[in-house]
């Protein structure tokens, strides 16, 4: 589906369709988020995922239960149900119409089977039958170590000082911004939520370093639900907390993933996430797989105009270190800032770039046949490596260079950093 051919937004209060789960999650606008999941964000603000930009409800003034039962989260149902395109759901279609895999898509085939029912019991207003979400992704606060060259003020504190100087725009009027003021404050607004909890994710700012993510673990633990699916957003660079060695705790669950953020090795990695040490996280790495064999380990490297060229080198060394198994990378396109992005690179450039994907994919493809790798998971490797190439070629966005040059002088000012130095293969775009 081309962007240009989306099909038309039907308003809200179109005719809803008596259609079952199982030919909505077939088609190309249904989301099963809003009957299974919620995503709260670092100011007490429900939504249905991470990127969808329509706050159902703030925890601040409302329980859990209240804003899952309330009027903003039955429309959002129903206009899912309605077989329509919705329009707050934007950002899925345009990624499908690219011909990448959508959040969407991930979910109704995580919950299809799970969900139908919930699904099917739901009337035409959006009133579903499940009481609480079953699935959380709560980011606490934005209280972070480091501050990423991709990130900001709203996901870390330590962006504060920084965003204030150069730009004098913040997300907040103090440096740390937090979802709820105080664990009574939590646990009140989510009360209950242990007993049906199947699937939690922790992000943030940085999760390992926030008191209320241990509650809620050590809740887990008390009711003996070791069998949650966790999932941690994590920069990997603290496995310590107030006294804690987290993998202590981590090792009684059975289903835990962590997901590293790492963007470069050595100081490539340390420049684009200002606060790491790469020896800290080659030790940490070492600490988990000794600690916690069972834990599932995997990288997540945000690619954006800096790091693009440096991709295939960067999977490649966690490969030939045993960092990782070649299928355990995740490659998540950096579209904002924009100025960031790789469709900002030099048309020629771009092709440089995508040329060394595709001889790092020939080179991948070796491990398909390989004990230890799933076929399928390596596979899923390639297309996001594909997908990032085909994003960076599809638009010419070279007239923000100029952006993209102003902000590397004016950290590499304010932090005593040398971007060209680090990144020489983007020397010549930067003066
Ligand atoms: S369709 Fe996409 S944006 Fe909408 S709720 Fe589902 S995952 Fe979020």
């Amino acid at each position: 589906m081309n962007e240009a051919h989306l099909p038309e937004v039907a308003p809200p209060s179109a005719t809803l369709a008596a259609r079952s789960a199982r030919s909505l999650m077939e088609g190309q606008s249904f989301c099963v988020l809003p009957w299974v999941h919620c995503h709260v964000n670092t100011q007490g603000g429900v939504r249905a995922c991470c990127i969808s930009p329509v706050e159902l409800g703030n925890l601040r003034r409302e329980t859990l239960s209240q804003i899952w039962r309330g009027d903003a989260m039955h429309r959002f149902r129903a206009q899912h149900l309605s077989g329509q395109p919705v329009a707050a759901c934007r950002r899925c279609y345009v990624e499908e119409a690219a011909g990448n895999r959508s959040l969407r898509q991930i979910a109704n085939q995580e919950y299809g089977g799970r969900a139908a029912d919930w699904v099917d019991g739901s009337d035409a207003e959006g009133r579903s039958p499940l009481s609480r979400p079953i699935d959380y992704d709560i980011r606490f606060s934005n209280v972070c170590n480091l501050k990423c060259r991709s990130c900001g003020h709203a996901f870390s504190s330590s962006w504060f000082t920084d965003a204030k100087e150069i730009w004098g725009i913040t997300a907040g009027p103090k440096a740390i911004i937090r979802a709820f003021d105080s664990s009574d404050e939590f646990w009140g607004a989510f009360d209950g939520f242990v007993d049906d909890v199947q699937k939690i994710t922790f992000a943030g700012g940085e999760p390992l370093l926030n008191d209320q993510h241990y509650e809620v673990l050590a809740a887990l633990r008390a009711r003996g639900k070791l069998d949650v699916f966790i999932y941690y957003l994590t920069n990997f660079t603290v496995l310590d907390h107030g006294g804690v060695d987290v993998t202590t705790l981590w090792r009684d669950f059975s289903n835990l993933h962590v997901q590293a953020s790492l963007d470069g090795t050595g100081a490539r990695g340390e420049l684009l996430r200002h606060g790491q040490s790469w020896p800290v996280i080659l030790d940490n790495r070492e600490r988990l797989r000794r600690q916690c064999p069972g834990v599932k380990f995997r990288v997540s490297c945000t690619v954006g105009a800096l790091n693009a060229w440096h991709l295939p080198d960067l999977h490649r060394e966690l490969i030939e270190t045993g960092f990782i198994d070649p299928d355990q990378l995740e490659v998540n396109i950096l579209h904002e800032p924009s100025h960031l992005g790789a469709q900002i690179l030099p048309a020629a450039f771009k092709q440089h770039v995508a040329a060394r994907i595709d001889d790092h994919i020939a080179w991948l493809q070796r491990f398909g046949a390989r004990a230890g790798t799933a076929p399928e998971a390596l596979q899923a490797v390639i297309v996001e490596l594909r997908s990032f190439a085909q994003y960076m070629l599809a638009a010419d966005q070279s007239s923000r260079l100029r952006h993209f040059r102003r902000f590397c002088e004016l950290l590499d000012e304010r932090r005593g950093e040398n971007t060209a130095a680090v990144f020489p293969e983007v020397a010549s775009l930067l003066s």
